[in-house]
């Protein structure tokens, strides 16, 4: 075992003992006996226990431990200190810029236990707030993050969506002659992937000699060829011919389930195809659009009619969920609503965080009254576009909104969401959405799992139980466009529809770029067959206001 090996357990187990706040005196001898070990130039594996305890920096106590780690590989110690720290907090040690000074205020102080929700939390501003990390710390900490995640193998739709359209762009540009589609996983639109499927009639030697030109690493499997650029990002490769490429395409762009029923069709017979329209017209089916090859009962009901016409970017009519300077957001109201106009929409919904939400400079009561008249003054400069007043208003433990009722009949709209104590049973999760969602106040509710794509589960809870309620109370679920939110899950809109609950795909905007992720939103609900009018914000301006009466109707 090299000397460095035996330091690195050291040396672990010191920023370890700094996290969990122990004496200092002691996690200094430890990473002092990581250094001594990092500079010894004999190998303390072949030295007597006298010789070792000898060492100046080591001595008998901390010779023991070497002795353990040589003879079992672990030390018991720093063992018990593993177990007691979250795997989220572990890793972030891995990350540039990230001491343990720092590692402690992100957990005790903004909760965080995971890369993602800390990412999450550095887009969002939050990090700010606390000693020791100024905005270029911050944006440091920000960049080593994503250079961190972007190697972890599995990408955000978000992240990959350049990349894809950018390759298919180059393929028909570098080969016109031939097809080529980039299908799979990304073509179903699905939240996240861990590879690219691209499938192409480019014969294997075309392909491999421009891979290698661009510097790709090939490597030949059973069924198609996978290559890793750079950033470790795997691209697999279906090489076809004219006469199975729509058919390759087709079975890579729907769910399993999907194309098994498809194979079980009385009319279906695998043979050369000539486009994917020919193969809906083999078995009789109106076309189904690889968003929504999921279930398969789906294929009985394109069987009988044409599919409704899913929701598209270009019916969100105003933005809903939007944070300005009165709290975490970067920009004015003003310059979110001229931003909103100038792109077309018709309204713009404020929500703020509520006062609980401190990291976020939450509003005070006073607070709320200022920005109202901001609101009404601006109102009046940019008719006939609208601004809403609302709130996204905390659910607190017990699951009441954050304000005395006066406070909340002030706003237009009250999305209430959890952003507190997110670790909790499916009985607390349920107790707290549940009395929200029964609150009068309460029309919208925002990202009903608190879920982060790739790094944060949510809490559990029972969508059943959500949707059956907020049909009761006439109240929306938010499906969160964040593109490491898309938080309520997509599989579940459909139910939430068939109940007459409206879905709300809202951008939860930070600054004005973050209006355009409501698209992530829609090509999620795409998935879902969701029709832009089970969607709130495709609701036109007049609309709106209608849901605005009804909801205040409902407070009685
Ligand atoms: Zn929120
Ligand atoms: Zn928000």
């Amino acid at each position: 075992m090299h000397n460095y090996e035996i330091g690195e357990y050291f040396a672990l187990l010191a920023k370890l003992m700094d996290i969990h706040g122990e004496n200092e005196f002691k996690t200094k001898s430890y990473s002092n006996a990581a250094f001594t070990l990092d500079k010894l130039t004999e190998p303390v594996s072949d030295m007597s226990p006298s010789q070792l305890y000898a060492i100046r920096g080591i001595g008998e106590a901390i010779g023991k431990k070497i002795e353990e780690i040589i003879a079992t590989k672990s030390l018991s110690i720093l063992d018990a200190y593993l177990q007691k720290t979250p795997p989220g907090i572990l890793e972030m040690l891995k990350i540039k810029g990230l001491g343990p000074k720092k590692i402690v205020t992100i957990w005790k102080e903004l909760e965080i236990e995971s890369i993602g929700e800390l990412l999450y939390a550095c887009e969002e501003n939050r990090l700010i707030k606390y000693k020791g990390f100024g905005e270029k710390t911050q944006k440091n900490i920000q960049e080593s993050l994503e250079f961190y995640l972007h190697h972890q193998g599995n990408y955000l739709y978000e992240q990959v969506e350049n990349l894809a359209l950018t390759l298919q762009q180059n393929l028909n540009e570098t080969f016109p002659n031939h097809q080529h589609i980039i299908s799979g996983h990304f073509k179903r639109q699905m939240e996240w992937l861990g590879f690219l499927d691209v499938v192409t009639t480019l014969p294997a030697t075309n392909l491999t000699n421009w891979l290698t030109d661009k510097m790709f690493k090939i490597e030949k499997k059973e069924e198609y060829f996978s290559c890793k650029g750079e950033d470790n990002f795997e691209i697999r490769w279906h090489l076809t011919n004219p006469d199975t490429f729509f058919w390759k395409d087709f079975t890579l762009s729907c769910d399993p389930a999907f194309l098994s029923a498809w194979e079980l069709l009385p009319n279906f017979k695998l043979h050369p195809f000539q486009s994917e329209a020919a193969i809906f017209e083999q078995v009789g089916v109106h076309f189904i659009p690889a968003a929504q090859r999921e279930q398969p009962k789906i294929i009985q009901n394109a069987s009988k009619k044409t599919l409704p016409a899913a929701i598209n970017p270009t019916d969100i009519k105003g933005i809903i969920h939007s944070h300005s300077t009165w709290s975490d957001g970067i920009h004015t109201i003003e310059q979110m609503a001229l931003a909103a106009k100038q792109k077309g929409y018709e309204y713009l919904i404020i929500s703020d965080h509520s006062k609980s939400a401190f990291y976020a400079n939450g509003l005070q009561a006073d607070r709320i009254l200022a920005q109202h008249k901001e609101i009404d003054a601006l109102n009046k400069k940019l008719a006939p576009f609208v601004i809403f007043k609302s709130i996204e208003s905390d659910i607190l433990n017990d699951g009441s909104l954050d304000y005395p009722e006066e406070v909340l009949a002030s706003f237009d709209i009250v999305i209430a969401s959890v952003h507190s104590n997110l670790k909790m049973t499916e009985e607390k999760a349920m107790m707290r959405l549940l009395n929200a969602i029964s609150n009068p106040y309460t029309s919208i509710l925002g990202h009903p799992t608190g879920r982060l794509l790739l790094s944060r589960k949510g809490y559990p809870v029972d969508h059943e139980a959500i949707i059956e309620s907020c049909a009761e109370h006439n109240v929306v679920i938010e499906l969160n466009a964040h593109p490491r939110r898309l938080d309520m899950d997509w599989r579940y809109i459909q139910a939430a529809v068939e109940n007459d609950v409206l879905i709300s795909i809202n951008p939860d905007a930070h600054a004005i770029a973050g209006f355009d992720d409501c698209k992530y939103g829609v090509l999620v609900a795409q998935k879902a067959g969701l029709t832009k009018a089970s969607n709130l914000s495709s609701f036109s301006l007049s609309e709106m206001m209608e849901f605005i009466e009804f909801q205040q109707a409902k407070r009685g």
